[in-house]
């Protein structure tokens, strides 16, 4: 543990602050939402660690499959997000899961209340450029960045799904992070309506991790790893720490205390 410990802080050493104030990246504007005692007491949070061993997703400017990103930001949340008092579902943990389906279904089989899915983007091939890190010719896209949230209108839940995937995108942008808008660029693979361009929110109906799920599910990309500066960041103890607390606030406006029992939520949302 004193061990890993000292990779992150090594990790933290050496990323360089001067490329960090490019481009809008502006440490000084982060204001983490603290919260106090446990707020999420009673709330069961399904995390997803987004891809698998086999399929490891997008790869990083830097040579690094997407697992590894999702894997450890998913391992702060998860600690950030039982502090607060929730009980947290982690789907995926060892990277074996191969199908898209049976994730949510993981998550309401240990009685979820909602299951977010944790990613890092990438952008179309079109814009990938070669430059050469440690020796190795590698693509990197140096255009966009930014974390960016979906919902699903197919989801059995799209109410709640959209309530909270609108909470994220505000509680991120909050914080002092700004969203990539690159998903919404009239191309094929893109091309996903905005439903909330300030704070990144996207409609992604057929998306089917969150289209199966029987239960409230947002996908988040946490950042854009194939930019050379967003791999580092995204990798930052306190970018993690940031977000995982954004989470804790926007599940806290979703599902008030004392509105949590399944009766309480239909209540709520009309249904
Ligand atoms: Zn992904």
């Amino acid at each position: 543990m004193r061990f890993r410990r000292a990779i992150v802080f090594l990790a933290f050493l050496c990323v360089p602050f001067s490329a960090l104030a490019q481009e809008g990246i502006d440490l000084s504007k982060w204001v983490k939402p603290e919260f106090s005692g446990r707020p999420l007491e009673g709330l069961r949070v399904a995390l997803d660690i987004g891809h698998n061993r086999l399929k490891p997703g997008a790869m990083s400017a830097r040579g690094v499959p997407e697992l590894s990103f999702n894997t450890a930001t998913t391992r702060v949340m998860a600690g950030v997000l039982e502090k607060a008092g929730a009980t947290v579902i982690v789907v995926n943990a060892d990277g074996t899961v191969t199908s898209l389906a049976e994730r949510p279904e993981l998550a309401t089989k240990e009685k979820a209340d909602v299951f977010i899915s944790i990613h890092h983007d990438s952008v179309n091939d079109k814009y990938l450029r070669k430059w050469t890190h440690a020796g190795v010719e590698r693509d990197h896209a140096d255009n966009f960045r930014g974390y960016s949230v979906f919902t699903s209108s197919k989801n059995a839940k799209p109410e709640v799904s959209r309530a909270l995937a609108l909470e994220v995108g505000s509680a991120l942008y909050e914080a002092g992070l700004r969203p990539t808008l690159h998903h919404a660029e009239p191309i094929q693979g893109e091309n996903r309506p905005l439903l909330d361009e300030r704070t990144g929110v996207y409609e992604f109906s057929d998306l089917v991790v969150l289209k199966a799920a029987q239960l409230p599910a947002i996908l988040l990309e946490c950042g854009v790893i194939i930019h050379r500066e967003e791999e580092l960041l995204v990798q930052r103890p306190d970018y993690q720490d940031l977000i995982a607390h954004a989470l804790v606030k926007a599940l806290v406006e979703v599902f008030p205390a004392g509105k949590r029992e399944k009766k309480g939520l239909m209540k709520l949302f009309g249904r």
